[in-house]
């Protein structure tokens, strides 16, 4: 694909609107407008009907109307608020609008007599029935002034861009788009083959119809976007993103990447090194894994393993082929104390076989940095180990082979992207993205669909489910009482705190209270307390002293939701856990659970708890199937929670919703493979129309 200029080609620029200038222009770029075609796709959230007068006797409360009358007398009242006041009468009844900013032209405008035709919305007021500054104008003379043929829409609109402004272009815009020559065809050319959509309208027709619906309309369709104008639209929009990522993905098939394949010998020596036999699971991905990195073809592939289910072997057995191979390997982790955690463990495993690693994270500075950044540069490193850092451009990779990335779904497709940018000459890397999150299959489809996909679906064995409990936060003492018992059976547990902002500062706070006033309640337990604010190594004792035992109870944030391993760690106690989304909490209960005795997840709620959150909880209590959960997940709260902030701004849907819209996936697949076979030509145009202002697409 082309470079993604801020106007791409098929885009007509908006400024070819009358009226538009650089000031309008940036302030409809705002609201995502950058060129006409943008303009068509921007579709009303709701409609006004003005296509009928209602009778004033005949209004009712908070209905939106048009009504026409004769001004019976205006006055400017001195209530709370200066207000201009006028009745307006027709044969039926009588109504006051309501006026707080006005001029004097316009109070004078309204002499008794004059007839006046006003839009707006019926409230109640001190007056009775009345409407808070509507929009009017004034009749002249005898002949009846036309009345809307169409319901009104009403747009998505911003500062400086009104819906009198907003209807005034789409009118322009869809007169354009009428064009049968010039670029202006393109606007609205339906690019899909009529066989694709039987039950669907074609393009133009629905874009004219949701700008511009008939009196009789379904309206409670067009609200909930289910009508066949609207489905038309989502099922081409989930179509170009999900050629895109097809795209992607052909563009990456290209390219070269070294064969990775280790001595049997070495890989011999890797698996006598684990304290474990890999589960059949395991093997099973290895062996896909292993597939893949010997082909001459850049691996894009998703592994998803519930919390615990032994991903880290995992990535260390396709470490260990790429250094067999006489390549580097980078693995990337969302946080320091996870990123920590796996060099801990990969050094462990890894050391027999002499593979030695770098480490890489933002806090490393100086001589220290330049020291590990040398030996990445250099290929001593074999294994480079770190946080986003392993991104920057100062990075530079003597011989990268291989890139995986742990807790996917932190990380964006542009993250995805730049690493694999970091393959040494001609080639590219492999990539492994890991991931305890199942991506339910909606969003896999137009967020994931430039991968393969593997999944460990077995737990190593002795595992037992977390019994998992809600408890109100006034039986507090209670809870705390039952970390004692834990504690002096000779087992270990957590106490996380959460907050709704991401502010390191006040988790930090809310961690250390939690740990004093745990302090004064358990004198005989050895406490600990780990957050993001802490020093480095200081985290780390804290760490260490937990995993060796040296202390009972660990107070944390939610640092420690990923990854940390601690089998003697039976309870954990989650305070507020209705502040955090499922998936999140699912995760930290994995803490839990990872040896063979009995454990248990408190969830301490505060009082009183929403219906909404009432509901999460229980989806907890009663399943430990992370799939389950991150579908209700999705279901509840929507994919840009589901997937963290930073893959919301990639999925950037304008009309399609991955709930509602569910039911097209099927067709979206069949179609966009049909498009691929049959009509490749459509696949640019599709693209460029639906996301044709992303990065994300840019060249590979
Ligand atoms: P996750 O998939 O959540 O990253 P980890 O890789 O941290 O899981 O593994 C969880 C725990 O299970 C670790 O203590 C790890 O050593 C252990 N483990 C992994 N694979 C096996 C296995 N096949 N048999 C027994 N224990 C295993
Ligand atoms: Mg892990």
């Amino acid at each position: 694909m082309t470079a993604d200029s801020a106007q791409p080609a098929h885009q007509l620029p908006i400024t070819s609107l009358r009226g538009v200038g650089a000031h309008l222009r940036d302030r409809l770029a705002r609201i995502g407008i950058h060129g006409v075609q943008d303009l068509l796709f921007h579709l009303p959230t709701r409609y006004l009907d003005r296509t009928r007068i209602t009778p004033i006797g005949a209004l009712r409360q908070l209905a939106e109307v048009v009504i026409e009358g004769e001004v019976l007398g205006a006055d400017i009242v001195q209530g709370r608020r200066r207000s201009l006041i006028c009745k307006l009468g027709d044969r039926s009844g009588v109504v006051t609008l309501r006026f707080f900013h006005f001029s004097a032209s316009q109070r004078n405008a309204l002499t008794r007599g004059t007839r006046l035709r006003c839009y707006g919305e019926v409230r109640l007021g001190p007056a009775g029935l009345e409407l808070y500054h509507p929009e009017y104008h004034v009749l002249d003379g005898a002949a009846a002034a036309p009345l809307e043929q169409a319901l009104t829409p009403v747009y998505p609109a911003g500062e400086g861009v009104t819906q009198p402004r907003l209807r005034e272009l789409m009118a322009q815009a869809l007169a354009l788009a009428n064009a049968t020559d010039g670029p202006q065809r393109a606007l609205l050319h339906d690019w899909l083959p009529a066989a694709m959509r039987p039950d669907l309208p074609p393009l133009a027709d629905a874009v004219r119809y949701l700008h511009a619906p008939p009196p009789d309309a379904p309206l409670d369709l067009l609200l909930r976007g289910e009508h066949p104008a609207q489905r038309r639209l989502a099922f081409e929009e989930l179509l170009a993103h999900h050629l895109s990522l097809q795209q992607l993905r052909a563009r990456v098939r290209c390219q070269r990447a070294p064969l990775l394949k280790a001595p049997a010998e070495l890989e011999r020596r890797f698996l006598d090194s684990l304290p474990f036999t890999l589960t059949g699971a395991q093997q099973r991905v290895c062996r896909e894994i292993a597939a893949d990195l010997a082909q001459p073809v850049p691996m894009l592939r998703l592994l998803q393993g519930d919390v615990g289910s032994g991903k880290t072997a995992v990535a260390a057995h396709a470490v260990m082929q790429a250094v067999g191979a006489g390549f580097q390997a980078a693995l990337m982790a969302p946080t320091e104390i996870l990123a920590e955690q796996h060099r801990d463990t990969l050094e462990h495993w890894l050391r027999p076989l002499d593979i030695h690693s770098a480490w890489l994270t933002g806090r490393l500075k100086g001589r220290a940095r330049a020291v590990q950044l040398a030996a990445i540069a250099d290929g001593s490193a074999r294994l480079a180990i770190g946080t986003h850092a392993l991104f920057q451009d100062e990075v530079t990779f003597a011989r990268l082979g291989l890139t995986i990335i742990d807790e996917q779904h932190r990380f964006g497709v542009h993250q995805r992207l730049s690493l694999r940018e970091k393959g040494c000459a001609g080639t590219m890397p492999h990539q492994l993205i890991m991931t305890a999150t199942p991506i339910p299959r909606t969003l896999a489809m137009i967020g994931y669909a430039d991968l393969d996909y593997s999944a460990i679906d077995e737990l190593p064995p002795g595992r037992q489910p977390v019994n998992t409990v809600a408890i109100a936060n006034s039986r507090r003492a209670e809870v705390i009482a039952r970390i004692h018992g834990a504690c002096r059976a000779g087992r270990q547990a957590y106490w996380v705190c959460t907050l709704i902002e991401d502010s390191e500062v006040l988790q930090a706070q809310a961690a250390e209270t939690a740990a004093t006033e745990l302090a004064l309640a358990l004198p005989d337990l050895r406490i600990g307390l780990v957050h993001g604010r802490m020093k480095p190594g200081d985290k780390a004792t804290a760490m260490t002293a937990f995993k060796a035992g040296e202390i009972d109870l660990l107070v944390a944030t939610t640092v420690i939701e990923v990854g940390v391993d601690v089998p003697n760690a039976t309870l954990m106690v989650i305070e507020n856990p209705e502040r955090l989304g499922l998936a999140q909490l699912h995760q930290l209960r994995g803490r839990v659970g990872r040896g063979r005795a009995e454990s248990h997840c408190v969830l301490l709620y505060g009082t009183p708890l929403s219906q909404h959150a009432r509901e999460r909880l229980r989806i907890l209590r009663q399943t430990n199937d992370g799939f389950v959960i991150a579908e209700r997940d999705l279901q509840l709260r929507g994919p840009g929670e589901v997937l963290g902030t930073r893959q919301t701004g990639d999925i950037n849907l304008r009309i399609a919703d991955l709930q509602r819209d569910a039911g097209l996936l099927g067709s979206v697949q069949r179609g966009a493979a049909t498009l691929m076979a049959e009509y490749p030509q459509a696949i640019t145009p599709l693209i460029q129309r639906w996301l044709g202002h992303a990065t994300r697409y840019g060249e590979v």
